[in-house]
């Protein structure tokens, strides 16, 4: 059998000789044979050079792609995805916040039959506020959306070979890969793992990427949120005939008495928050139509190297 280890990598120089050197012990150790893939993600520091020499150093098992630009890990994913000739598949941080001593546990679980191994991380060491922002996300998304988006599951995962087919079919533009992998389905196992503190570099996700995150995760299933406004905007039409009708009687009877502005003015301020909010969901779905009609590649190849052991013919 053969492993394969998809790494993608963004302007991770300080980190990435350790984390080879500890994923090569590790896999040294595990009966089988294994590739890496690196993908660089268009970094702007050494990475790629050190990528060459690893690659260099190791050509029979290391293989890289590099990016002309980041396109970002969802492109970087995907591209290593392509590019991995394993029997399964294992998608790793380059940062080392996934212990590479836990692949061991997911390709026992594999020979047990299991298509999927996650690893769940606990939030042990993240700050209280991320914490509960994730909890209630997850709890408001998993009533919208179609497939099961669990807390603490991310990336890290063994895909068995069908598995990876499966998602690599999925052609879409918009990659929320956590959803796709949830969405293709087969034998799926979840194991829990202590969360290890980032060893070197600073993650690059800033709160407004994390809202941003969210909201993929929110829009790239279903047009539930499109039926939600549709509820959310009978429910108001149903209150301000209620209001108008009650306004209008109160006239009848007790003449037109002017205070009012008040009301006016919640009334035009709230609706107009909400319309905004609406027309923004429709924008929404539709730049995601756009993308998807301009049918550009995830990513463009600015250089590979290493093994040559798959089909290395796509390009992009
Ligand atoms: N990464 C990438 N492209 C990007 C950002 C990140 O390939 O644009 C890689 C990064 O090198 C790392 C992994 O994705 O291997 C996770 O990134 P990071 O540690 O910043 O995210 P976090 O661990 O905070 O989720
Ligand atoms: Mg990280």
């Amino acid at each position: 059998m053969l492993l394969s280890i998809v790494v993608p990598c963004f302007n991770e120089e300080d980190v990435l000789a350790r984390f080879h050197d500890r994923v090569t012990d590790e896999l040294d150790r595990l009966d089988g044979a294994f590739e890496i893939v690196y993908v660089d993600d268009g970094s702007r520091d050494g990475t790629l050079p050190l990528l060459r020499e690893l690659a260099g150093r190791d050509p029979d098992r290391v293989r890289f792609l590099s990016f002309s630009r980041n396109f970002g890990k969802e492109a970087a994913m995907l591209a290593g995805l392509r590019h991995a000739a394993g029997d399964a598949v294992v998608i790793m941080d380059a940062d080392l916040q996934h212990p590479p001593e836990l692949v061991h546990r997911m390709v026992a679980l594999h020979a047990e039959g299991y298509d999927q191994v996650v690893a769940r991380r606990t939030r042990e060491g993240d700050r209280v506020t991320r914490t509960l922002t994730a909890r209630l996300y997850y709890r408001a998304i998993n009533r919208l959306v179609d497939v099961e988006l669990v807390d603490g599951v991310g990336d890290f995962r063994l895909l068995s070979r069908r598995t990876v087919d499966a998602v690599l079919g999925l052609g879409e533009y918009n990659r929320f890969s956590k959803g796709l992998f949830s969405w293709v389905g087969f034998r799926t196992t979840t194991f829990s793992y202590e969360n290890a503190v980032r060893e070197q570099g600073r993650s690059t996700w800033t709160f407004g990427k994390l809202l941003n995150y969210g909201l993929d995760g929110l829009l790239s299933f279903n047009n539930k949120p499109l039926r939600a406004a549709v509820h959310l905007g009978l429910l108001l039409t149903v209150v301000a005939l209620g209001y108008a009708a009650w306004i209008v009687g109160d006239a009848l009877v007790n003449g037109v008495t002017t205070p009012g502005y008040v009301t006016l003015l919640v009334a035009v301020t709230a609706l107009a928050g909400v319309q905004m909010v609406m027309a923004g969901l429709i924008g929404e779905y539709v730049g995601r139509i756009y993308y998807e009609v301009k049918r550009r590649p995830h990513y463009l190849l600015k250089e590979t190297g290493g093994a040559s052991r798959a089909a290395d013919t796509r390009v992009t």
